[in-house]
């Protein structure tokens, strides 16, 4: 078995605080007076992604994650303000080693951990007499394409404090707390004089990862300064809180940054640990809701392009607010143990993550559309545009932010799969490949593996794989709110059901090697509606979109806009693409839409040759429907009663949304649907 590094952790806390505090016995949940969380992430490499899980962290190995310093030396070499050099010094750097570090750990690829090696050595060697730590050297020369971070800006050491958390857990190297300590003393003074915002609004709205990064601390050592420090970090953050509790913000088009906003869902429930008012979890529910109303995509994201920009599924979705929306979830997730939370990180991690890269991981969009039919050079309905680039694939065009960040996404949701339980057993919440090694009980070492294709199918088998001991822990597993039937076997017996008060399944019992759980969940075909009461087709975890025809070009940019990278691609499509769905009424929908599962394990599954599900309908062409400036023109509108229904019907496929690159995903809805 792997070496289990959670005994580290416990030996190191033991010596300053008694062992009562903790309800889990085996890992590190948070110190009296924070509220206990519900679920406990599991050091840095205990889980491990299989399948097409694996495939993906693959692809960023051998892709852009991989390389990023050789694909993108001006920024990412050695001349980084990160390492010392006088380039860029604000938050790319980081960025990109927040993904590449829990990467190369998962994946225990020596070379990839050796990269990411000097940033860490140089992120702790730079630290001041006076805790400041990070890039601190003013420069005249200032070269196109470098951010540099010559004022202080409290927004880009941020993302290295959650870089180097991620690096102590993998790892346990005691520097790493003294760092922290230190910068915290550091900000604790200079916060009341210079506060968040005082260089940039950045700093300010994403104060929330400043925070969680504080109590983090605050668990290993129990210094109670940095309690005062979080309230103090909290008033200086945005009002999240009031924000989503007014009501008035994300109802309005160009209110807020969609990055900010992802990273700022967060922030009320961070401080919910320490304030224990429950209004805090009331106003993110309150916030996802208007979200969805005002703002919200079938795929879980939102109409942000840079700005909020409402619910047209023509507007764009940043990549960097995906993965940063996933990574809000993840934390907001253990806090709580909402299972609301855990549902919207599936949506997005199985419908927006896989399309917005190549399937190589070295394209990405700055931009993806939910309503995607073509690809090109072309000044859309977005808030920003950058030579009309911003829905290209490239590695730079659009903005750079993405470039650096998108690799965190995969890695994180791996993190996720599985986590220990302040009762000492371990819970599945969010599904997916993989295997687990943990400490259960009173410190029995097991190996769980879980087998399932899942999004594509919706049976999880959980095998004891290995056990020291056999003990009795608790495994709490999801029922996920789309499943109105399911099944539960153990050891080929149908075992009796019996849930927590979060309705997740609980197992009780005394666990021997090769015990083996089968839960068979039931996924049928849904129709939910959105913008201009539009339609899309769901089933479990996924949703889908119209299968194109995708004809890639790779265009070489001219030397004006060298920043916006060498090369990026347009793609085209002969296919037709202005459908309506046929509405029919409840009890038939089931009937008129042919489900066809076919999973090729060895197949990287999203792309549209790939597709391991394929779904058919009728459908019929709205002459009406056109295209407008590069785009699937106005909606029409999902009327009832009185559409003229023609054309005849045709016949046409629709495949998971991650799948597709071209697409309708929200789709007209016409006639038929009559009173009986
Ligand atoms: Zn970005």
């Amino acid at each position: 078995m792997k070496k289990i590094l959670g005994i580290l952790i416990i030996s190191s806390i033991i010596s300053c605080s008694s062992k009562s505090d903790i309800k889990n016995s085996n890992y590190l949940n948070n110190r009296d007076p924070l509220i206990q969380k519900e679920y406990i992430e599991l050091p840095l490499g205990q889980i491990q992604p299989q399948g097409w899980l694996k495939m993906m962290l693959e692809a960023q190995q051998d892709g852009s994650t991989g390389q990023l310093d050789q694909l993108y030396p001006l920024v990412m070499g050695e001349r980084n303000g990160w390492l010392g050099g006088d380039g860029d010094q604000w938050e790319r750097g980081p960025y990109w080693i927040d993904g590449l570090l829990p990467l190369a750990y998962i994946l225990e690829d020596e070379e990839l951990i050796a990269k990411t090696k000097p940033w860490i050595e140089w992120m702790i060697s730079s630290q001041r007499e006076d805790g400041y730590f990070g890039p601190q050297q003013d420069y005249e020369n200032n070269e196109p394409g470098l951010q540099r971070d010559n004022s202080g800006d409290w927004w880009p050491k941020m993302v290295a404090l959650k870089v180097l958390k991620q690096y102590y857990s993998a790892t346990n190297d005691e520097r790493v707390p003294t760092l922290m300590l230190n910068y915290f003393r550091y900000q604790y003074e200079q916060l009341p004089k210079t506060p968040l915002d005082n260089w940039t609004f950045w700093a300010r709205y994403r104060g929330g990862d400043n925070l969680m990064m504080v109590y983090w601390l605050y668990n290993i050592t129990g210094e109670n300064f940095l309690l005062d420090l979080a309230e103090i970090i909290h008033h200086q953050t945005e009002d999240f809180t009031g924000d989503f509790l007014n009501r008035a913000r994300l109802s309005q088009k160009g209110s807020i940054h969609c990055v900010n906003l992802a990273q700022g869902f967060k922030e009320p429930i961070i401080y919910y640990q320490q304030a224990k008012d429950k209004k805090y979890i009331d106003a993110v529910k309150t916030g996802l809701k208007d979200l969805k109303t005002f703002n919200g995509f079938p795929n879980g994201m939102y109409g942000g392009d840079e700005a909020l920009h409402g619910d047209n599924p023509t507007q764009g979705i940043e990549f960097c607010s995906i993965v940063e929306f996933m990574f809000s979830l993840e934390n907001m997730l253990q806090i709580t143990g909402e299972n609301d939370f855990a549902e919207l990180l599936e949506r997005i991690a199985f419908n927006a993550l896989p399309t917005q890269a190549t399937d190589d991981f070295m394209n990405r969009q700055y931009f993806q559309q939910v309503n995607q039919v073509k690809i090109s050079k072309h000044i859309r309905n977005f808030d920003i545009n950058h030579h009309g680039l911003d829905n290209c694939f490239g590695l730079l065009n659009g903005y750079p932010c993405c470039t650096s960040n998108m690799h965190q996404g995969w890695p994180k949701f791996i993190q996720n799969l599985w986590y220990a339980t302040p009762d000492n057993g371990l819970a599945a919440i969010v599904y997916g490949p993989s295997k687990v090694n943990a400490l259960v009980a009173d410190s029995i070492e097991v190996s769980l593996a879980e087998y399932t294709n899942y999004p594509f199918e919706n049976t999880i088998e959980i095998l004891v794989e290995d056990i020291a001991e056999a003990c009795s822990f608790p495994l709490y597993l999801r029922i996920p709110t789309w499943s109105e039937n399911f099944s539960l076997e153990i050891n080929g017996k149908v075992a009796e059901i019996k849930k927590d008060e979060s309705n997740n399944l609980i197992i009780y019992r005394l666990w021997n090697k090769d015990d083996r759980v089968i839960i068979r969940f039931e996924a049928k075909i849904g129709i939910s509606r959105w913008y201009e009461n539009a339609a899309t087709v769901e089933r479990g975890a996924l949703i889908y979109a119209l299968k194109m025809n995708e004809n890639w070009s790779v265009v070489r940019n001219n030397e004006t806009i060298k920043s916006q990278g060498e090369t990026y691609y347009e793609v085209d499509s002969d296919s037709p693409w202005n459908y309506a769905l046929i509405d029919v009424p409840e009890n038939k929908i089931q009937d008129h839409y042919l489900v066809k599962v076919n999973v090729n394990h060895d197949l990287y599954p999203w792309n549209i040759e790939n597709s391991p599900i394929e779904i058919t309908t009728k459908a019929k062409r709205l002459p009406y429907w056109t295209m407008y400036n590069d785009m699937a023109g106005p909606m029409p509108y999902s009327i009832k009663w009185g559409n003229e229904v023609s054309p005849d019907d045709e016949e046409i496929t629709l495949i998971p949304y991650g799948c597709t690159t071209l697409r309708i995903t929200e789709f007209p809805l016409i006639g038929e649907h009559k009173v009986n």
